[in-house]
């Protein structure tokens, strides 16, 4: 048996027909650019995330990029994060002019430890950006009390959390802003690229519009240094189609993930540590990662039977060659690393049958001589 870490052709078969009619229409009406689609997709998403803007950009590490400027980040700031996420996530803070804090994670969410944010802030700090990381929501009530006493701004990395909860709060309401990627790997896909603000702060979404065209207002008149990061409508039409089907591919999601917690458990016991969905969140398991020794070797094995697993991350940012200068060192941060280490996630996606699932599991245990 073949298990694919994901396979997006199941989901295109279903939606082909409605896709290819969208696709028609916006090549015949010739507005490629910022038109209606985006703009339906961005009043959409504002209302689902319960916030007054959505700002369609062209994807979700621009998103991160404009949100911190927009929110008056810039040179000689500093921000603070969690190193254990893609590099989108630093490299954000590095090109808006400021420099990454990098603080280590909680070890049971993988998610930065709001325990030791404090003890990062310094009177040049301007923003932490959490990472919703594999789909389950950071700490945000005991982040955004933190942000309040010492007036910094919250930057919500939601690349990969759309739709996820935190005690009844959606993504985006309790930070000074959120962003999403639409990669088309992330659980709500396009067929390329493209990225989304959400925030409730007037001034911010209208910096948002602005920097995302250039600077430019009125046009051809530039006050500020802006970008061409716009989303288009071919990929907004798309994703206009699909959004109806997020929360219900979200509930697939996690009854994928229930399934393999309990086969785990069953077949393997306490040689995984499966992933732990806090009380109070709604994970939406973009990724479902479990945490193994010998986490190489078995990621070999399974290759070898037709299982293929992914390590995300294997280098944490404060150890990433580009970061060299920030003057971190392994072991400065020793959860994330040990994560980094350990951490594999397996097949994941809405159309994962049980078959495949219970095949992972019965390798997975085979390797473990079980
Ligand atoms: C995917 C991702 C991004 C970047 O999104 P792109 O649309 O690929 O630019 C940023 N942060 C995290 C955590 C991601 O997973």
């Amino acid at each position: 048996m073949q298990v694919p870490m994901l396979d997006l052709t199941e989901q295109y078969s279903s939606l082909r027909s409605e896709v290819l009619e969208v696709l028609d229409k916006v090549m015949s009406s010739s507005q490629f650019i910022l038109g209606p689609n985006v703009k339906k997709l961005e009043t959409d998403v504002a209302e689902y995330s319960r916030v007054a803007h959505a700002i369609g950009c062209a994807n979700g590490s621009d998103a991160i990029h404009i949100a911190l400027q927009a929110l008056g980040v810039g040179p000689g700031d500093e921000v603070i994060t969690t190193p254990f996420t893609f590099f989108a996530t630093g490299g954000a803070i590095v090109r808006a002019g400021a420099k990454p804090v990098y603080v280590d994670i909680d070890p049971i969410t993988f998610n930065i430890d709001p325990a030791k944010i404090e003890e990062a802030i310094t009177d040049k700090t301007k923003a932490i950006i959490p990472v919703h990381l594999y789909g389950q929501m950071a700490d945000m009530e005991r982040i955004a009390e933190i942000a309040k006493k010492h007036h910094l701004a919250v930057v919500e990395d939601a690349a990969q959390a759309i739709g996820a909860k935190h005690n009844g709060k959606t993504v985006g309401e309790l930070g000074s802003a959120a962003t999403y990627s639409f990669f088309p790997t992330k659980n709500l896909g396009a067929y390329g690229d493209g990225g989304m603000i959400v925030t409730n702060d007037d001034e911010a979404a209208e910096n948002c519009r602005v920097i995302r065209v250039h600077g430019s207002k009125p046009k051809y008149y530039h006050h500020v240094l802006g970008y061409n990061s716009r989303l288009d409508e071919l990929q907004a039409a798309v994703l206009n189609i699909k959004f109806p089907h997020l929360d219900k591919w979200s509930e697939l999601r996690r009854e994928k993930a229930q399934m393999y917690t309990s086969l785990l458990k069953e077949k393997v016991g306490d040689m995984v540590v499966t992933p732990i969905e806090k009380e109070g969140n709604y994970h939406v398991f973009h990724q479902y990662t479990i945490r193994v020794e010998n986490r190489d070797e078995l990621q070999q094995f399974l290759k070898d039977q037709g299982v293929q697993t992914m390590i995300y991350y294997p280098l944490p940012l404060h150890v990433q060659p580009v970061f060299k200068d920030l003057g971190y060192k392994e072991g400065d941060l020793p959860l994330a690393e040990k994560a980094a280490n350990e951490a594999l996630s397996l097949p994941m996606f809405p159309e994962l049958k049980t078959e495949q699932q219970e095949y992972v599991v019965a390798k997975i245990a085979e390797f473990y001589g079980k």
